[in-house]
């Protein structure tokens, strides 16, 4: 039987070796049904080329480390099943719009660094309180969908945004910070969302929705940018109407 043998395409490039042009490697592997791309990978760095680089951490979609195209699009190797695959060759890359370190592994740093530029913990002005900061099911449930980015950066990797300008916020951190701006412990105010009322920022957006084709957790990174620009005019309509609370 030779049907379950598979070609897996492998992208190979040093950044320490800026002189030698990315090209593809391949391995014979032989799959059997539930083989994900993570354990084929794993399999080939341990069994037929040690010098394969790749990142992974939890095996169960919750890390994102794994995060790479697969046969063309954004995802995590992890949570990717062969079997699947029509094809019986599987082209592994990077992830688009990052500095490749070596073969599957991406300088991660532009993406941690726009993270930050949205404050992303929970802001508060009132007294600590004694115990936990309580919420209800039903509060939860409005920041559910956004609590459930892993930071995995599919989302980036798919932007077309990103591509033409690094500087651009970008999906996840726009996710994120609706997850704080709709959570009910969270008081940082809506003027907040000055920091990115610019075309790095929430204006930057296409709305081509391939963030949300990308992403692994059924995260909407798009609904989130759209959200947040509405927020945004509200606040600027009361602010010019003198109904924002604003004492500077
Ligand atoms: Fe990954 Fe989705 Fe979060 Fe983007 S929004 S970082 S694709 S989990």
């Amino acid at each position: 039987m030779t049907d379950d043998i598979y070609t897996f395409k492998v992208l190979r490039y040093d950044a320490k070796e800026p002189e030698k042009e990315a090209a593809f490697s391949s391995y014979r592997v032989r799959v059997i049904p539930g083989l994900t791309v993570l354990t084929v990978l794993l399999r080939i760095r341990d069994e037929l080329d040690g010098t394969l680089a790749f990142r992974s951490s939890c095996r169960a979609a919750t890390c994102g480390s794994c995060a790479m195209v697969i046969n063309g699009k954004p995802g995590l190797a992890c949570r990717t099943q062969v079997a699947p695959f029509e094809s019986r060759t599987i082209v592994l890359e990077p992830l688009p719009n990052f500095e490749i370190i070596r073969d599957l592994v991406v300088d991660m740093a532009p993406f941690w660094n726009m993270y930050e530029r949205i404050s992303p913990y929970l802001i508060r002005h009132s007294p600590a309180p004694e115990k936990e900061i309580i919420q209800s099911p039903e509060d939860r449930k409005r920041i559910d969908q956004f609590v459930n980015c892993i930071l995995c950066a599919c989302c980036y990797g798919a932007c077309e945004v990103m591509r033409r300008e690094p500087d651009y916020v970008g999906p996840a951190a726009f996710a994120k910070l609706q997850r704080f701006m709709l959570d009910s412990r969270d008081e940082r105010p809506d003027r907040f969302l000055e920091s990115v009322n610019n075309g790095q920022g929430l204006w930057g957006c296409d709305t081509l929705l391939r963030c949300i084709d990308a992403c692994p957790k059924e995260v909407r990174p798009t609904d989130a940018i759209v959200g947040l620009r509405k927020s945004l005019v509200k606040y600027r309509i009361k602010r010019a109407f003198g109904m924002d609370g604003h004492e500077d």
